[in-house]
């Protein structure tokens, strides 16, 4: 598989305090990716300067074969939504759309062909003559992110694409990065927001004070921050399901009862495994309707190496996730 963009090594510093810190990813040709991490992580810094909007001190960057620094003509082939939006407020709506599909090379009519069938889609149909300043502002940003999207960019690189929206509106974003992926396109975006990240991507590079924490494929992530927890749900309760799922017996460590008391999370003790676990529920007179090993969540993944990564120099309000 190729990648869409590669890092390498890419740092930037601000008057002596380092925002990106020998940064390297790759982000696979096709793919969602999350580059994700508390604010203050260096996620914006690192995304401006793969479009070059900043310049990095060192390292260097490859999109879509060339480096956009030196190459400017491939920054047409992606869409960009930066983290500060903004959009000419006394322009109309669909004048604005025209406008921004103009500068990447889309011919008028079709910008303005395309940008109506973009607004029925965000259900905005009725506000093409009304000026970008009398819609609310989850409005203005579905229409910022059509500008971003309409001339078909192969990558999309979206700057907290999501803050700001209500949670209809977050679906529609989701469907539309969906649907992007499933063109064939690549959607490199940014999040502090571990659930959405976890429901959208395949691969993700956690970054925490400008540096790397880890990357990877999502599934693998998970598979590899795995501990020994498991989930048994039986029919119904049964006095020898105390019995059994007691702690301290030398196959858990703990015990904790979820929901009524017929669901359990289990904690196996060190040199347990799940055939060890069988046994003992193999003597619980009740069927077993569920058992299954607990995967992490990326939150719960991005707290155990985040909080160990974070350093305490740094103010309490740009470590808050
Ligand atoms: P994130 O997008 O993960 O919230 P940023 O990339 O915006 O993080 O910021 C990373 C760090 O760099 C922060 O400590 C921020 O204060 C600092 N920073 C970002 N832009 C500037 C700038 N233009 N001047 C000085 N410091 C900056």
């Amino acid at each position: 598989m190729t990648d869409a963009i590669r890092i390498d090594d890419i740092s930037k510093r601000y008057a002596g305090h380092v925002a990106v810190d020998r940064l390297s990813l790759a982000v696979p040709a096709g793919t969602i990716y999350g580059i994700l991490g508390p604010n203050g992580a260096g996620k914006s810094t690192t995304l401006r300067m793969i479009m070059n909007i900043i310049g990095r001190d060192s390292g260097s960057i490859s999109m879509l074969g060339a480096d956009p620094a030196a190459d400017r003509k491939v920054l047409r082939r992606v869409g960009y939504l930066p983290e500060e939006r903004g959009l000419y407020k006394k322009m109309k709506v669909l004048d604005v759309i025209v406008f921004f599909a103009a500068l990447k090379g889309v011919p008028e009519a079709q910008g303005r062909t395309q940008g109506r069938e973009w607004l029925e889609r965000m259900g905005l149909s009725e506000w093409e003559n009304a000026r970008v300043e009398t819609l609310s502002k989850g409005m203005q940003q579905k229409v910022q992110f059509i500008t971003t999207i309409l001339h078909r960019p192969d990558l999309l690189i979206l700057d907290e694409p999501a803050s700001g929206l209500d949670p209809v509106n977050q679906e529609v974003l989701r469907d539309t990065i969906l649907g992007a992926r499933s063109e064939g396109r690549t959607v490199l975006f940014s999040t502090h927001n571990m659930d959405q990240a976890e429901q959208l991507c395949e691969h993700v590079c956690i970054i925490a004070e400008g540096r790397k924490v880890l990357d990877g494929n999502l599934r693998e992530v998970k598979r590899s921050h795995m501990g020994n927890r498991y989930e048994v749900e039986f029919e119904r309760e049964s006095p020898a399901i105390q019995e059994q799922l007691r702690p301290g017996n030398g196959t858990f460590t703990t015990v904790t009862a979820l929901r009524d008391g017929t669901a359990f999370e289990l904690e196996l003790s060190r040199g347990a495994d799940t055939h060890t676990v069988l046994g003992v529920l193999s003597r619980i007179d009740v069927p077993i309707l569920r058992f299954a090993r607990v995967q992490p969540s990326l939150h719960e993944i991005f707290v155990q190496r985040v909080t160990g990564a974070v350093t305490p120099h740094r103010r309490p309000e740009e470590a808050h996730v």
